[in-house]
């Protein structure tokens, strides 16, 4: 009797140490973080092509005044310099320092102004002085710059020259999409957004954790097929819901990844549908790993899970970050860097993602074919099989859950959840009764 030696594979073992592929995710993130990104132009391309180097890409380019549902594709923004220099032609805000200075979709500017004018087109953080925050105006047509609030103090009265060298022109959207074929062409989604300048957390450390999850996937023959989704952050995948159509119904469950590099502890926002296959299973992985960590009911605000559980899709889709959307104070600042994420918690976003797609890949629903009584599980060999081993009161216990417990209605992820007992446990325990004849699927 072959029992216990486990169902499909979970995702592979990790080849390299953790150490090496946190490194390895962080170089990835501070490779990315001096390319200007915005909801479109080429600092997402360039984005994209880095990626590339790691996972293939499929990209779209979906062309600007294209109607995507209630949305509409605005134009393309592209900036090659930005500065306001003071009379001595110094430049005191510095685009080309960090791109969080320019406003995102700032319409060209060339003039000079006294400071008093400037201000009204100056943003800053006065309660945080040292930092300079992020800013954006899509989709109503102006330019500012955004500036520590002490060097907007250092600032003397004078005439400043303000140059924008930017273009806001018909083009494009871009986004992109990896997908890694599976068993059955049932899907999981993985969504990133792509549209954050300068920013570590939010959304880079995100990004890299997709491309390594990627990476183990393609080595693991899943039985789901996955899509990476790369785009910018709302329009971007409202344009993937409304290109997608009728392949939306494949996406059975998802995870939007973002703030997955910060010293936090993890959060898991469910689905707007509460009790989905992710939602169980990110709450087992959370709760079995004996850590602080955050189970949140799904609320209509955060990243692009607001589009993938509008109530007209209203896809199995939680949100998986390390400290969540706007939560902490580096949040949409110049300290949101390279130092705030850090290889050590990446690789523990990445793990718990694997423990999380571990899960769904082996989740079953089973019906016990003997449910009349306790069968007999000497007679069948199933006492033996768990003799000698260290975890044999575990390995029993999880047989009688499941025997319990399969009736149809509760699939493995909830029966562990119920017994109290670790996944492993109760797939391995499903394995052997099913070997034996007492489950079918
Ligand atoms: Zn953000």
């Amino acid at each position: 009797m072959e029992s216990f030696t486990g169902g499909r594979a979970s995702l592979p073992p990790p080849l390299a140490d953790p150490a090496a592929v946190g490194q390895q995710m962080h170089r990835l993130v501070a490779q990315l973080y001096p390319l200007c990104r915005s909801i479109t132009g080429n600092g997402v391309r360039r984005t994209l092509d880095v990626i590339a180097e790691s996972i293939p890409l499929t990209v779209h380019e979906v062309p600007t005044g294209t109607q995507v549902l209630d949305w509409t594709v605005p134009r393309e923004w592209n900036i090659r310099d930005a500065y306001v220099a003071d009379s001595g032609g110094r430049r005191v805000i510095d685009f080309t320092k960090s791109n969080l200075h320019v406003v995102g979709y700032s319409v060209p500017v060339r003039s000079t102004m006294s400071l008093a004018a400037l201000r009204e087109h100056l943003h800053t953080l006065p309660d945080q002085p040292a930092l300079i925050p992020y800013r954006t105006s899509y989709y109503e047509e102006t330019w500012g710059f955004c500036l520590s609030q002490n060097t907007l103090d250092s600032l003397p009265d004078g005439e400043y020259e303000v140059v924008i060298d930017s273009t806001l022109a018909d083009g494009s959207l871009t986004y992109a999409e990896h997908v890694i074929p599976g068993e059955v062409s049932d899907e999981v989604l993985v969504s990133c957004h792509v549209c954050h300048p300068a920013l570590a957390n939010d959304n880079l450390a995100a990004i890299a954790v997709a491309v390594e999850v990627a990476k183990r996937l393609a080595e693991a023959e899943p039985y789901y097929t996955y899509r990476f989704l790369f785009a910018p952050g709302t329009i971007g995948s409202i344009a993937f819901l409304a290109q997608a159509d009728e392949r939306i119904e494949k996406i059975k469950h998802g995870l939007v990844l973002a703030c997955a590099g910060d010293s936090g502890s993890l959060t898991y926002k469910r689905s707007r549908r509460g009790d989905a296959e992710i939602d169980q299973a990110a709450a087992l992985v959370l709760r079995s790993s004996g850590r602080p960590h955050k189970l949140i009911d799904f609320s209509p605000y955060g990243y692009d899970e607001r589009q993938y559980c509008s109530p007209g899709f209203n896809l199995g889709v939680g949100c998986l970050t390390r400290t969540p959307y706007a939560a902490y104070p580096e949040y949409h600042t110049s300290a949101d860097n390279l130092d705030f994420v850090l290889p050590g918690a990446m690789w523990d976003t990445l793990e718990t993602v694997s423990e999380i797609f571990g899960i769904l890949e082996r989740n079953r629903c089973y019906v016990n074919v003997s449910p009349y009584g306790e069968p007999q599980l000497g007679n069948r060999g199933l006492y033996e099989s768990l003799g000698g081993r260290s975890d044999t009161k575990q390995a029993q216990l999880a047989m009688l859950w499941v025997l319990n417990l399969a009736d149809g209605e509760h699939s493995l992820v909830q029966i562990a959840a119920r017994a109290d007992l670790p996944f492993d446990a109760i797939s391995a325990a499903a394995d052997a009764l099913r070997d034996a004849g007492l489950l079918k699927e």
